[in-house]
């Protein structure tokens, strides 16, 4: 069920008109709905306890980079959540939101020394290293610390996510995790030094997934290898399948958690009870945008509405900067009017007033609208606050969730002298 509907003709959020929103905290905000949230994180978690054998071990981490509001990771540890995150500052976001270390794993192809010696400080979860020489400097940090680092190896298993180019990760020619040929040569290279300690495997092929048959083709390839490693005394306790579910942003219909996961289950069970007289093994997932992405919008006010000979501008004051996800990916948002008008649609293209003909929100799109309104951006609740930049001097959006009938502000807009206030000029 979706939490944002309208009601007697205004598009609310639970049970706040966003038009309230717009009243007491301006326009750009991003909205995000708890309940959605909380709703989304659930499908996981109850699909995990339904067909989870393993006395329900399996840990739901939550992509960081999806979206890394405070308020968002603190909600989400609160359920019980992990957290994958890719950066050292994701972290320390994820322990001021008062989210478990212990519960965190780290992702990404370019972990610097800082970054793994605040990890291992914080004694996480586990590293998944995505190269060779990324196994050497972790031991060599973990040696100088006198700590062991847990150590996952991301495989590249070479499935074709049919995604967008740019949101797939899993095949041969992406920057992203070890080749699948040479994952043996590299876990024997970890099971050798002296301070990783190899508890795993992890793969994440892609992005805006609307089918589980690529990730359950990526999970055969991951079991063959943990079988091969086990041949070679190399025994894993962890397996991880990343994200990557899709979300409906036109009339995409994405495969539904509970039966992906439970076709998962399925397999990972027939397989421990063929080959390992049923042992467990614990599996994680790294979603992201299936839990935050249908609960946001970017809420914005339309400043100038101008009809040319060919097209149709809606000039609003979202631009780019706040939602980059269409001049990046040309990606697809509904735009839905805050209020139902009276008025004949007409098309346009919802456009920003930042100075690129990139930045543009929506194309050709039917609008009943008049200056002065509010759209909603819908589906922005993932990759878009996180991808925001501040060009043209721009102040990043507010940030609100609702929860019910209360709007918590949850992240302040940006002022102008908060964006040069780290800068200085010559004496
Ligand atoms: C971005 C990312 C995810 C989350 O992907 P979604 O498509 O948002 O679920 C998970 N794992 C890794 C390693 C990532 O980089």
């Amino acid at each position: 069920m979706s939490h944002f509907s309208y009601q007697n003709g205004v598009l609310c959020v639970e049970n706040t008109a966003l038009a309230d929103i717009a009243g007491r905290f301006g326009t750009p905000t991003y909205i995000y709905s708890k309940a959605t949230l909380v709703e989304n994180y659930s499908a996981y978690a109850n699909a995990c306890k339904q067909n989870d054998r393993n006395h329900n071990s399996a840990l739901i981490c939550y992509s960081v980079k999806s979206n890394s509001n405070l308020a968002v990771l603190n909600l989400l540890g609160r359920l019980g959540s992990g957290f994958d995150i890719v950066s050292g500052g994701e972290l320390l976001r994820v322990i001021a939101a008062g989210g478990d270390p212990g519960k965190v794993i780290f992702s990404g192809v370019g972990k610097t020394r800082d970054e793994m010696k605040l990890a291992l400080s914080h004694d996480i979860l586990c590293f998944n290293v995505e190269s060779v020489p990324e196994l050497h400097r972790l031991n060599q940090v973990a040696g100088e610390m006198g700590k062991q680092a847990s150590v996952s190896l991301r495989v590249n298993p070479n499935v074709d996510a049919k995604t967008h180019p740019y949101i797939s990760t899993g095949l041969k020619e992406n920057k992203f995790g070890v080749a699948y040929e040479d994952a043996l040569s590299a876990y024997r290279t970890a099971a050798a030094l002296p301070h990783l300690t190899v508890t795993g495997i992890d793969c994440h092929i892609g992005s805006q997934l609307l089918d589980d048959a690529p990730l359950l083709e990526a999970l055969d390839k991951v079991i063959d290898l943990i079988d091969r490693l086990a041949a070679e005394n190399i025994q894993l306790h962890h397996l991880d399948i990343g994200g990557g579910i899709g979300i409906t942003y036109d009339d995409e219909r994405p495969v539904a958690i509970g039966d992906y996961l439970t076709r998962l289950f399925a397999r990972i069970d027939a397989w421990r009870t063929a080959k390992y007289q049923g042992t467990p093994i614990k599996v994680m997932f790294e979603p992201g945008r299936s839990i935050v992405g249908n609960a946001g919008v970017l809420l914005t006010e339309i400043q100038y509405l101008k009809h040319g000979a060919t097209k149709n501008f809606a000039v609003v004051d979202a631009a780019m900067n706040d939602l980059m996800r269409p001049a990046m990916y040309e990606a697809w948002h509904r735009v839905q009017p805050v209020m139902e008008r009276d008025v004949p649609a007409r098309t346009y293209d919802v456009v920003g007033p930042v100075c690129e003909s990139g930045d543009w929100l929506a194309r050709a799109r039917a609008l009943a609208i008049e200056q002065g309104d509010l759209l909603a951006i819908m589906s922005a609740g993932a990759y878009g606050m996180t991808m925001a930049s501040n060009y043209n001097t721009r102040g990043r959006a507010a940030e609100v969730m609702v929860d019910g009938g209360r709007v918590h502000l949850i992240r302040k807009r940006e002022a102008a002298h908060d964006l040069f206030a780290l800068e200085s000029i010559l004496p």
